[in-house]
Protein backbone atom coordinates (compact mmCIF):
# COMPACT_ATOMS: atom_id res chain seq x y z
CA UNK A 1 0.00 0.00 0.00
CA UNK A 2 2.18 2.81 -1.15
CA UNK A 3 -0.78 5.51 -2.50
CA UNK A 4 -0.47 9.07 -1.62
CA UNK A 5 -2.30 10.38 0.78
CA UNK A 6 -2.92 13.83 2.03
CA UNK A 7 -2.54 15.24 5.81
CA UNK A 8 -5.84 15.56 6.42
CA UNK A 9 -6.78 11.80 4.94
CA UNK A 10 -3.60 10.52 7.07
CA UNK A 11 -5.08 12.44 10.32
CA UNK A 12 -8.59 10.95 9.92
CA UNK A 13 -7.01 7.52 9.11
CA UNK A 14 -4.69 7.55 12.60
CA UNK A 15 -8.22 9.05 14.20
CA UNK A 16 -10.01 5.83 13.16
CA UNK A 17 -7.01 3.40 13.82
CA UNK A 18 -6.82 4.68 17.45
CA UNK A 19 -10.41 4.09 18.22
CA UNK A 20 -9.65 0.35 18.20
CA UNK A 21 -6.53 0.24 18.95
CA UNK A 22 -6.74 -2.57 21.68
CA UNK A 23 -7.47 -4.87 18.45
CA UNK A 24 -4.30 -4.20 16.64
CA UNK A 25 -1.11 -5.69 16.60
CA UNK A 26 2.25 -4.62 16.80
CA UNK A 27 2.98 -4.60 13.04
CA UNK A 28 -0.26 -2.25 12.62
CA UNK A 29 1.09 -0.15 15.04
CA UNK A 30 4.62 0.06 13.57
CA UNK A 31 2.82 1.18 10.24
CA UNK A 32 0.54 3.81 11.66
CA UNK A 33 3.22 4.97 13.84
CA UNK A 34 5.28 5.46 10.20
CA UNK A 35 2.48 7.29 8.47
CA UNK A 36 2.06 9.83 11.38
CA UNK A 37 6.01 10.30 11.44
CA UNK A 38 5.74 10.70 7.17
CA UNK A 39 3.14 13.00 7.41
CA UNK A 40 4.39 15.01 10.85
CA UNK A 41 1.46 14.52 12.78
CA UNK A 42 1.99 14.40 16.39
CA UNK A 43 0.22 11.51 18.88
CA UNK A 44 0.58 13.15 21.82
CA UNK A 45 -2.13 11.51 24.15
CA UNK A 46 -2.54 9.00 21.83
CA UNK A 47 1.30 7.56 22.33
CA UNK A 48 0.19 6.37 25.74
CA UNK A 49 -2.01 4.10 24.18
CA UNK A 50 0.46 1.74 23.28
CA UNK A 51 4.24 0.75 24.21
CA UNK A 52 6.89 2.59 22.74
CA UNK A 53 9.34 -0.64 23.41
CA UNK A 54 7.41 -3.44 21.83
CA UNK A 55 4.38 -1.53 19.87
CA UNK A 56 1.66 -3.62 21.83
CA UNK A 57 -1.65 -1.65 22.35
CA UNK A 58 -1.73 -1.51 26.35
CA UNK A 59 -4.94 -3.44 27.28
CA UNK A 60 -4.46 -3.89 30.84
CA UNK A 61 -1.38 -1.78 31.78
CA UNK A 62 -0.29 -1.61 35.49
CA UNK A 63 -0.28 2.06 35.56
CA UNK A 64 1.89 3.80 38.87
CA UNK A 65 1.69 6.99 39.53
CA UNK A 66 4.64 8.64 41.57
CA UNK A 67 5.25 12.46 42.25
CA UNK A 68 3.96 13.85 39.23
CA UNK A 69 4.68 11.00 36.67
CA UNK A 70 3.08 8.43 35.29
CA UNK A 71 4.43 4.80 35.36
CA UNK A 72 2.40 2.49 32.78
CA UNK A 73 4.26 -0.99 32.71
CA UNK A 74 3.59 -3.02 29.25
CA UNK A 75 2.13 -6.30 29.94
CA UNK A 76 3.81 -7.66 26.99
CA UNK A 77 7.37 -6.59 27.30
CA UNK A 78 7.70 -5.46 31.39
CA UNK A 79 9.20 -2.48 30.08
CA UNK A 80 8.28 0.63 31.41
CA UNK A 81 6.95 4.09 30.08
CA UNK A 82 6.75 6.99 32.11
CA UNK A 83 4.83 9.96 31.32
CA UNK A 84 4.43 13.50 33.03
CA UNK A 85 1.16 14.15 34.29
CA UNK A 86 0.07 18.05 33.54
ZN1 LIG B 1 5.95 -3.44 25.64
Amino acid sequence: MNKKISKKEAENEIHEFFKDILNKNPKEIKKIRRLAMNKKIPLKELRKTFCKHCDNPHVEPSIRIKNDKLRITCENCDKKSRWKIK
